[in-house]
């Protein structure tokens, strides 16, 4: 039965946003204009995908977005995705073909146009890989083909379920050994220009194991900063080697688009909730991915199942949701960010009053009574529990690398956690964070950090004379140097 204290409708929003918005620019949003109103609306990290677009544009909107940034005061962090293999089919004569359902369609490696009964695919060792019986999905697997003969370059196939197939859709080959490299000599070009640009996050694609990540980590160390690198996690091998790539990587993506494609999608679910768990566990964020809002693509509102979904994410305590058409060539960019950020708010509401932001919290790890937990987990949770029993109104991380700020956010905290750097890349690098509140501090802020912490608490109006907040630093990069400090602080 339902008792009045879990009626949703009478949630209060809260006055910050604690699950972060991760928006994809591209045509339909990279006038200077669209930007400023998305960064308005409520977008903490811009993505550039480099799926599609040349250098020249992406580093235009780049830009953009530094100067809309700058403008509104908000410290917006630009992700650059990476394509990695991602096999697509060329082009076709007339920008698309129709499959017919029964019917036979042959798939060539030759660098060919396409045209009806002929696809060609971009992906030239396709078919070296594939084997008769093997299932061939198109489009995020709206298509799907089952090969039935090879001959040299041509793979006979015959159309399982039909559709268009326009130009450049993806392909994905479930349960095929690829022979493609991780990391393709295209991402080896976008990944120098991104770093030249200064993105402050590189999203690596279809990632399997933790040496995938060897060639950009090899470009990072030669560049003149550190941007974090995210995971996308959309193989199932990925899904397998998780607790690696989670030591190997700054953070992860579930791409439930290629996941769901490579995996049933009833796994997908699932599979996202693991993962969120999981990233909280290794103290790292987990960004939500695709089709979230999709029907916005083309109408001003969402489906019921669509406010569903976002709302699961949120109660799965994901650091971070994303659009991807929705906000890059969509009818209604800004409103679908809008969107985003009410179903956000709503549900943060309701969890906070229910006191379950941390509902969660490490639960994949006290498996064993005999093992201690990892220090930054236990120093989370202990912050977490700190931050409810004394009713703080804020948490202060002073963080100069934001190595601290990820710990702290990784325990759900009930109170805001106000992240204060001088380094304006780690501020923006810890906006992608749950929780956060990055503001850029300057060294004589710095030398009087308690003084800092209790003014930053009135100024941006969590806190007043008579409450307590919490000040936290000392997380570092290596255990020997991690000597984590938290110190209680009454404002006056
Ligand atoms: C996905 O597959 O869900 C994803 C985010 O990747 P992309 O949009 O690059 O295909």
């Amino acid at each position: 039965m339902l008792t009045p204290t879990i009626t949703p409708w009478m949630s209060d929003p809260l006055i910050r946003r604690r699950t972060k918005i991760v928006a994809t620019l591209g045509p339909a949003s990279s006038e200077p204009d669209v930007i400023a109103r998305l960064i308005n609306a409520g977008v903490n990290v811009f993505r550039l995908n480099f799926s599609h677009g040349d250098h020249a544009t992406h580093g235009q909107v780049y830009e953009r977005v530094r100067a809309a940034s700058t403008a509104a005061g908000e410290p917006v962090a630009i992700l650059a995705d990476l394509c990695g293999p991602k096999i697509r089919v060329g082009r076709f004569e007339e920008g698309s073909i129709r499959l017919e359902s029964g019917s036979h369609v042959v798939v060539t490696t030759r660098a060919v146009t396409g045209v009806a009964g002929l696809i060609p695919s971009q992906y030239v060792e396709f078919a070296h890989d594939v084997r008769q019986g093997d299932r061939v999905l198109l489009d995020d697997g709206l298509l799907e083909l089952r090969v039935e003969a090879i001959d040299g370059s041509e793979v006979a196939c015959r159309v399982i379920n039909g559709g268009v197939l326009k130009d450049h859709k993806g392909m994905n080959l479930p349960g095929v050994q690829v022979s493609a490299p991780a990391f393709t000599e295209k991402d080896h070009d976008d990944a120098v220009f991104a770093l030249g640009l200064g993105v402050d996050f590189i999203a690596l694609s279809f990632v399997r194991r933790a040496l995938d990540f060897d060639a950009l980590k090899g470009l990072i160390a030669d560049a003149s900063y550190t941007p974090h690198v995210i995971a996308k996690i959309e193989k199932p091998e990925a899904l397998e080697a998780i607790d690696e790539i989670l030591e190997a990587c700054d953070g992860i993506m579930v791409a439930r688009g290629d996941l769901g494609v490579e995996l049933p999608p009833e796994i997908v679910p699932i599979a996202q909730r693991r993962l969120i768990a999981r990233a909280r566990a290794f103290g790292k964020p987990a960004i939500v991915a695709t089709q979230m809002l999709e029907s916005m693509v083309f109408n001003p509102r969402p489906t019921r199942a669509e406010v569903s979904d976002i709302s699961t994410a949120v109660f799965d305590g994901a650091d971070a949701i994303m659009l991807s058409a929705e906000s890059a060539s969509g009818a209604h960019p800004v409103a679908a960010v809008e969107m985003m950020d009410r179903i956000a708010r709503q549900v943060e509401g309701y969890l906070w009053t229910e006191k379950a932001f941390d509902a969660t919290a490490f639960q994949h790890d006290v498996s064993s009574t005999s093992m201690p937990l990892p220090l930054h987990q236990a120093i989370a949770r202990s912050l977490a529990q700190l931050s409810r029993d004394l009713r703080v109104r804020c948490i202060i991380v002073l963080s100069s690398s934001g190595i601290t700020a990820m710990a702290v956010a990784a325990g759900r905290p009930a109170a805001p956690v106000v992240v204060v750097s001088p380094d304006s890349s780690a501020c923006r690098r810890a906006n992608l964070l749950w929780g956060t509140v990055p503001i850029q501090g300057d060294g004589n802020d710095l030398q009087d950090p308690h003084a800092l912490a209790r003014r930053l608490a009135v100024d941006l109006g969590f806190a007043s004379a008579g409450h307590y907040i919490l000040a936290v630093t000392g997380f570092k990069s290596t255990a020997d140097e991690t000597s984590p400090t938290i110190t209680t602080l009454r404002v006056f």
